[in-house]
């Protein structure tokens, strides 16, 4: 479901505001400002619609060694929402905080209410009118308390939010996670193919309640369904000759497009080729999860192991982190393996990390292995955010330009901490004054 944010300094009444759009009392109400509380997550409902409620009140105390003014709270509850609900207190109006988190907002591009709170009688509407100086658009005269105007809210509130999640769920898609298995012809993706559908003698045609694309195919792996994609090329093993190179890649990128997760084969009997290194790089552009095999393993002896190992280090330098297995389509060993592998690429590509994990972690790091001085001046990791996962994104603000080597070093920190194996990561870096 879409993920509204609630937003606005202490005391302007998030909390009483979230419980109103529950319809009960379930979030925690302080009269104290900065008291500790978590960033918490509420399912809601409106018409009919659900949608996820995150309250962002009280995140700084659960940051260590980061302080966290209000706006930069704001700025990572934004990062991580379809929508925005801004709260303000009519009866103090708009302060310079208020403003700043203005600025966040219209930078943001996402959708926003205004909500003016306090507004517990018609006299006081008034109020309200002031905000809209804010330049959000029309202000939401509501209390809150009494439930006034909550309605009208609402209904704006769904107006704004889209119908599905885009911050939270690029990729996923409804039923058994999808597989492209891809790779340069006769490294034996049909073979394969056989070999997990016979063994487990469960390719179900019709699962029920799916429409399904006739050119995929469901199989079970260890109890967990997959469905392999665009199988029919590999069934009707069209064997590419020269000219076909390019619909080939063409039909590899769209089952790559289709995916969670890119099962690319090699033919380890064989030097390691430009199409096969072009094909994963294919599955890693695309930010999907990633499991390289090494097919004919029967046929690698020790030597040859050893060469292979060497190939496909120079060739995949940065790829370190993807998930590997060696099997034989042809004899059935370690084909057992496959599926261990590819659930846990699958499980970290849709990792998420909560943002006061993130921030501990960036917190120690940056105070342990502080970016190098550049030109007399030292950027500084202010706090990040991972606003969506399968591939993890992360956005880290800081000071100052992040240069590249220390990206790769917090990459490589990131991947340690929290395991990341078998899936893309991006980083991207926002400058904050
Ligand atoms: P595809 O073009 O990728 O679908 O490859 P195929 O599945 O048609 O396999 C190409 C050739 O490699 C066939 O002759 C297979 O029998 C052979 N092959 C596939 N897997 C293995 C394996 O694990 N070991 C050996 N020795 N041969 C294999």
């Amino acid at each position: 479901p879409p993920v509204l944010a609630v937003v606005g300094r202490p005391n302007v009444g998030k909390s009483t505001l979230i419980n109103r759009i529950l319809g009960k009392r379930v979030a925690v109400v302080q009269d104290t400002p900065g008291v500790t509380r978590d960033r918490v997550r509420y399912d809601a409902i409106w018409n009919g619609r659900p949608f996820i409620v995150v309250d962002t009140g009280g995140w700084e105390s659960k940051v260590k060694g980061l302080d966290l003014s209000v706006a930069q709270q704001a700025e990572l509850a934004i990062n991580e929402a379809d929508a925005v609900a801004f709260v303000v207190d009519a009866t103090v109006g708009a302060t310079s905080t208020d403003e700043e988190v203005v600025k966040l907002l219209r930078g943001s591009g996402k959708p926003v209410v205004l909500v003016a709170n306090k507004v517990d009688s018609d006299m006081q509407e008034a109020d309200a009118a002031y905000l809209w100086s804010l330049g959000l658009g029309e202000p939401y005269p509501v209390s809150a308390l009494h439930g006034r105007g909550s309605g009208d809210l609402l209904d704006k509130i769904m107006k704004i939010l889209p119908q599905t999640s885009l911050v939270n769920s690029r990729y996923r898609s409804e039923g058994p996670r999808r597989v492209a298995l891809v790779g340069r012809p006769n490294v034996g993706k049909s073979s394969l193919l056989n070999r997990l559908a016979g063994e487990e003698r469960v390719v179900v045609n019709e699962l029920a309640g799916t429409t399904r694309d006739p050119v995929d195919e469901f199989i079970e792996l260890d109890g967990e369904a997959w469905t392999f994609v665009d199988t029919a090329g590999i069934r009707r093993r069209v064997h590419q000759t020269s000219g076909a190179d390019f619909y080939a890649s063409l039909r590899t990128q769209n089952a790559i497009e289709k995916s969670d997760l890119g099962l690319v084969l090699l033919d380890a009997s064989e030097p390691l080729t430009e199409q096969d290194v072009r094909v994963i790089q294919q599955v890693v552009d695309a930010g999907r999860a990633l499991v390289i095999i090494a097919n004919k393993w029967d046929l690698v002896d020790v030597d040859r192991q050893e060469e292979f190992n060497r190939e496909l280090e120079r060739e995949l330098v940065q790829l370190s982190w993807a998930q590997r297995v060696n099997l034989s389509a042809l004899t059935g060993w370690h084909t057992n393996r496959l599926s261990s592998a590819m659930n846990n690429a699958y499980e970290n590509w849709n990792r998420r990390i909560t943002t006061s994990k993130l921030n501990n972690f960036l917190g120690e790091l940056s105070a342990a292995h502080p970016h190098p001085v550049r030109g007399g001046k030292q950027p500084r990791i202010l706090f990040a955010t991972q606003p969506s996962a399968a591939p993890p994104r992360f956005v880290i603000f800081s000071t100052g330009f992040i240069e590249h080597g220390y990206r790769r070093f917090i990459e490589n920190r990131l991947r340690e901490t929290f395991d990341f194996s078998g899936t893309p990561i991006e980083i991207s870096v926002k400058v904050r004054e």
